[in-house]
């Protein structure tokens, strides 16, 4: 494999994935390299669902080797959710704060024995002559009260991670690449790529 599309709208995560694949003999480029490219529908109902149809759509139209992800937040009190819809929890033009702020009103009056959660990250390798892959990474947590911290994005102020006592906000971001559920799959994917691009 000589060149490798990380097919991703959020400029944060292509940064780390550049960052990551920098040291593998591969041509990198990102969806500023095909402004005409149809983005997929990413109606599907799971997280691998969701990176494959992304991957697979880049790579079918750019004809080159193509990875997508696809994550999001899973509450047990919740049956899962929200799932494959956390971006959107909230409505359709929802933020951040509006997701947070329904995440807590649906776990109100939940004890925080029974606010366990896990952060989800399906990322896939679609290339043209081979078979698809996923790599998927998991983070587990507790969903606190009350946010907590400035830094990261998305639901971090609200997810405590035990084993440091502190929220994903709160801790540097090395420590949350290194530990989350993107940094897990990113590392499988890494390892994978390094052993064929010899
Ligand atoms: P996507 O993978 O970019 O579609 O992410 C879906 C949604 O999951 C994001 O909009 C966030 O709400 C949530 N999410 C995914 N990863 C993280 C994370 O590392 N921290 C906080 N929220 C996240």
């Amino acid at each position: 494999m000589k060149e490798l599309l990380i097919a991703t709208g959020n400029q944060g995560k292509m940064k780390e994935f550049a960052a990551l694949f920098s040291v593998l003999p591969v041509r990198l480029y990102s969806l500023k390299d095909f402004p005409d490219l149809v983005p997929a529908a990413e109606d599907g109902e799971t997280f691998a669902a969701n990176a494959l149809q992304k991957a697979w759509n880049a790579c079918v139209a750019t004809g080159i080797p193509v990875i997508a992800d696809d994550s999001g937040l899973c509450v047990d009190a919740l049956q899962g959710r929200p799932g494959v819809h956390s971006a959107r929890y909230a409505g359709p033009n929802a933020g951040d704060a509006d997701n947070n702020t329904k995440l807590l009103e649906e776990l109100a009056g939940v004890s925080l024995s029974g606010r366990t959660a896990a952060f989800h990250c399906v990322i896939a390798l679609c290339t043209p002559e081979g078979e698809p892959r996923t790599f998927s990474g998991r983070l587990c947590g507790v969903i606190l009260e009350a946010a907590a911290g400035g830094g990261g994005f998305g639901y971090d102020p609200l997810f405590l991670v035990p084993e440091y006592g502190k929220t994903l906000a709160e801790l540097p971001i090395k420590v949350k690449n290194r530990i989350s559920h993107r940094g897990s799959a990113a590392a499988l994917l890494k390892d994978y790529l390094q052993r064929i691009c010899r």
